[in-house]
């Protein structure tokens, strides 16, 4: 059994209105193919169109899938059916047709609207005027949307004037004429649109990547665990007797009582999905479509480079390779191993599915429901990141907003205080790679190291890999230039370092508060400046600068003509300066020891002020 590969609507009427209401009713909506059988899952005139058979993407819940016509206001039921029908069958004009999960929003934000205009004693779209629409407009703001939100409840308005025609009660007049959805809702200032979603910081990310590290380092044993108890046949004894009897076999070992081994064996699937998306910029929804197999190795120039393949339909590129360090291969391998009594349970179930199909009258309610199952198992039968869940006992990948949750409870078992989120880690995972390529290597070191090369290089390297990975990353290294310029420029920042009386005195020229295209400056300014972190400085050098001696001997950028140091500096800073007094008080250092540490206190001591620290502490000139 395969999902229908051609959409039902193919052979159906474009229009509804010329349809006798039983003719409406008998409309395919979609279709699912069981053995040689072309099922119908859903007309026209049932209570809920069944969209699943178009959703490629596999974090989304059974019931993102589903329109439900009963929760339409019973009065725009008709009219919302035509429009959906028609912006299904064939998009707005001059667009691509929608995929399934853009009309069942499209469908959800309509719903909002029509259940607000029957608050407001409306039951017809032809009384929909824009003034209407403008207080529409004005209640959404109130509820304080995201833009992108409140664009998308705007939108679905724009839809059903546009496609008006489809029905026979339709909005008469543009519902705001001289403006759009987007433009409303703020998302067509001509600024660079930044990012909404919250970047891990860096502690917190590096306390995350560690717990979910130890976990994967440690997941034979827990997997050892579960798999002696399976053996064990514990499962077929009475409940509380198994408890009892696996809690003794797990001291044995060495671990924690069943209930919070079994935890512990959940939080390696979120560790193993953290370790992923932080080190490949992965999408939930392809982190999620994982099967097995999907981790490979190939040597370029001597090189070893790891690769994870999986399935992206954000930009509907299917099936796409994401480069990443070595731990991705082994937290793959840890979920080929997790997974594999889930995905044993899926090939028996679709065994037992197909025995009783073919038991049963085609397209009878029975015949249709394990038709579904069974195409959702054979689905799921390779897939690496899967759950059960308890009261059903189905098993199938977590959805986005499952792993949202999981992605909470691992935070809070390894006392991490984020609200972390499964978009977060790929945006971190553009931010730390700028970082990385704009050379700043602090953190996670190893595994971003191939994003030091020339990222043209790097892409060449394996053309399946996601290109709007790599122009996120460009964005956001543009975008941390920008930033990092923009602050220099402020008046009120304190910078010190060679560079710094040059950076003064040009916004000193500039006033650069006073000039309106400031933002424009500052963008042509970072296409001409070098900008390298060091972490404890800029160095801005062009070429290869004192090459490199400056990463090392930190103190060296301090007078160089080509370094810039801001607040952001000020703790690594304070701990040069902490450190070289400690030394100062060493004895045995040697004279030219303890004139270098006395020289470094100096040097340190003067970035300290620059950066508006009160230093003192006057040094020993005897101690040189
Ligand atoms: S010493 Fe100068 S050139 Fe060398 S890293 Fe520091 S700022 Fe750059």
């Amino acid at each position: 059994m395969s999902m229908s590969i051609r959409p039902a609507w193919i052979e159906q009427p474009q229009s509804t209105t010329e349809l006798t209401v039983a003719q409406r009713n008998g409309i395919v909506i979609s279709t699912l193919k069981e053995g040689n059988n072309d099922v119908v899952l859903s007309r026209y005139g049932d209570d809920q169109w069944d969209l699943s058979p178009f959703f490629k993407t596999v974090n989304s819940t059974n019931s993102q899938k589903m329109i439900q016509w009963r929760r339409v206001p019973s009065h725009f039921t008709e009219p919302l059916k035509a429009i959906t029908y028609r912006y299904w069958l064939t998009g707005l004009p001059g667009v691509k047709r929608p995929v399934a999960s853009t009309v069942t929003r499209f469908h959800h934000a309509a719903v909002q609207f029509m259940t607000w205009l029957t608050n407001h004693h409306i039951h017809r779209l032809v009384d929909v005027t824009p003034m209407r629409c403008m207080t529409y407009v004005d209640a959404c703001r109130r509820q304080a949307h995201t833009s992108s939100a409140l664009k998308n409840r705007l939108s679905a308005i724009e839809i059903l004037y546009v496609l008006g025609e489809a029905s026979v009660d339709r909005i008469q007049n543009a519902p705001w004429p001289d403006s759009s959805a987007a433009t409303l809702a703020g998302r067509t200032t001509g600024k660079t649109t930044q990012s909404k979603t919250d970047i891990i910081p860096d502690e917190l990310m590096v306390t995350l990547f560690k717990a979910s590290e130890k976990l994967l380092l440690n997941a034979d044993t827990l997997l050892d665990a579960r798999d002696g108890i399976a053996q064990q046949r514990l499962g077929e004894v009475p409940l509380k007797e198994m408890q009892m009897q696996a809690n003794r076999y797990l001291a044995s070992l060495g671990l924690p009582p069943l209930a919070q081994t079994n935890q512990l064996l959940n939080h390696l699937r979120s560790a193993c999905y953290i370790i992923l998306g932080m080190v490949t910029g992965c999408r939930n929804h392809e982190i999620t479509a994982v099967e097995l197999g999907a981790s490979y190795q190939s040597v370029m120039d001597d090189e070893v480079y790891y690769w994870l393949r999986s399935y992206s339909w954000k930009t509907y590129e299917g099936e796409t390779e994401w480069m990443m360090p070595e731990i991705g291969m082994k937290a793959v391998a840890v979920m080929e191993r997790w997974s594999k009594p889930y995905r044993d349970e899926l090939t028996d179930q679709i065994t037992a599915y197909s025995a009783s199909i073919a038991e049963l009258p085609a397209e009878s309610e029975e015949y249709l429901h394990l038709a579904k199952l069974k195409r959702d198992c054979e689905a799921n039968a390779k897939r690496l990141f899967l759950a059960k869940t308890p009261r059903t006992g189905l098993i199938s990948t977590l959805s986005q907003i499952s792993w949202n949750k999981r992605l909470k409870l691992f935070c809070a078992y390894y006392g991490v205080d984020w609200n972390l989120t499964t978009h977060q880690l790929r945006r971190t995972f553009a931010v730390f790679v700028a970082h990385h390529v704009m050379g700043d290597v602090r953190y996670l070191r190893h595994h971003y190291k191939h994003w030091s090369m020339d990222m043209t290089l790097l892409y060449a390297k394996n053309e399946k890999q996601e290109e709007a990975l790599y122009d996120e990353v460009m964005a956001t290294v543009r975008d941390q230039k920008i930033g990092v310029i923009e602050h220099w420029l402020d008046d009120d920042a304190l910078i010190t370092g060679g560079a710094a009386p040059g950076v003064k005195s040009f916004r000193k020229k500039h006033r650069l508060k006073m000039i309106p295209s400031r933002e424009e400056l500052v963008e042509s300014i970072s296409t001409t400046v070098n900008i390298r972190a060091t972490g404890h400085g800029w160095c801005l050098a062009d070429g290869k600068g004192c090459g490199g001696q400056g990463l090392y001997e930190k103190t060296r950028c301090v007078d160089c003509s080509e370094s810039l140091i801001d607040e952001r500096h000020l703790p690594v800073w304070q701990g040069i300066y902490e450190q070289q007094l400690e030394l100062l008080e060493v004895k045995d250092i040697g004279p030219g020891g303890l004139h270098r540490a006395k020289r470094d206190v100096l040097k340190a001591a003067s970035v300290l002020q620059g950066l508006g620290v009160k230093i003192e502490e006057g040094i020993d000139d005897d101690q040189t």
